[in-house]
């Protein structure tokens, strides 16, 4: 059994970083305006607010594109914001843009700084975070011969410091085959980043571009069984596209780790038809579930090919 996962929201419990990059920014824009913490969170309420009363139309923009929209992806609300406050809608929004150009390149250089040096920094805090009953997933899964290859933005160092000090080791993927040992991970596996054609999948509404040539040469060289992740857009949007296509490395099954955000038009993704998501799940513990599912219906397949 061979799963690909997603790290960040399925492995671990996100809120407490997101709060530290909220801090940051809080901080940082305080500095930049001159403005109290109190005046400043006011500020980035209501940023928030009319963000996530417009989901479809921000999120983590590249390259004029939504690599994930705000409201599935709990970790690009600050880049949300900083959309919002770059596009200067209100007074409010101008005089936060002004201020942050004295000093900034651009709205997404800061924000990027924000994130950025706030992770950086809650790795040194932090050394594992992972989620409630994640090891004994994990332990369950390999005693059952299964490889878990993580693919996710973080960089590598996070997941290889974070399993170690659970006495896991895990490998480069990049500079590892497939198969080679069971805990492998591809850092900062661009997720984000867009090739040159406009291909994209609809999901009640939300045009998600899968076009998307690093994380798609990494389902194609895993050949998955099962795919996993919480963000729609970058986890799940590529091997469903694969999927469809009938791509012989697209996964066999994906999973939805459905957080207490996830929007609507996620979860009214997932179904039995084709390009849909297989399976939703609230916690990465119901994961043994389904892969058990998986091997009694290859065992099944396998007895039945036998007669
Ligand atoms: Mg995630």
């Amino acid at each position: 059994m061979r799963i690909v996962s997603d790290f960040d929201g399925v492995w671990t419990e996100p809120a407490r970083e997101a709060r530290a990059v909220h801090a940051t920014v809080v901080r940082e824009l305080g500095l930049v305006l001159e403005e109290a913490h109190e005046r400043v969170e006011a500020r980035l309420e209501e940023y928030a607010a009319a963000v996530m009363a417009r989901p479809h139309a921000y999120g983590w923009l590249i390259d004029h594109r939504l690599a994930s929209f705000v409201d599935e992806d709990f970790f690009c609300l600050p880049a949300a914001m900083g959309q919002y406050i770059e596009n200067g809608e209100t007074e409010s929004a101008r005089q936060a843009r002004d201020a942050v150009l004295r000093r900034w390149e651009s709205l997404t250089v800061f924000m990027d700084h924000c994130f950025h040096s706030t992770c950086a920094a809650f790795r040194e805090q932090v050394d594992h975070d992972l989620t409630h009953g994640a090891e004994r997933v994990l332990e369950w899964l390999l005693a059952r011969g299964a490889t878990i290859t993580w693919a996710t933005n973080a960089p590598a160092e996070k997941i290889i410091g974070w399993f170690a000090h659970h006495g896991h080791q895990v490998a480069d993927a990049r500079e590892t085959e497939p198969g080679s040992s069971p805990l492998r991970v591809y850092g900062r596996a661009g997720k984000q980043w867009f090739g040159p054609t406009d291909r994209s999948l609809d999901f009640n509404g939300r045009t998600v571009p899968v076009d998307r040539p690093q994380y798609r040469a990494i389902v194609e060289r895993e050949s998955p069984d099962v795919v996993i992740g919480d963000v729609l857009s970058l986890d799940l949007a590529v091997p469903l596209a694969m999927a469809l296509e009938g791509h012989p490395a697209a996964p066999r099954e994906t999973v939805l780790v459905a957080r207490r955000h996830t929007p609507r038009w996620v979860l009214d993704a997932v179904g039995p038809e084709p390009g849909r998501i297989d399976h939703v799940v609230s916690h990465l513990t119901s994961l043994p579930r389904i892969v058990l599912g998986l091997t009694k219906e290859r065992a099944a397949l396998a007895s039945t090919a036998g007669c």
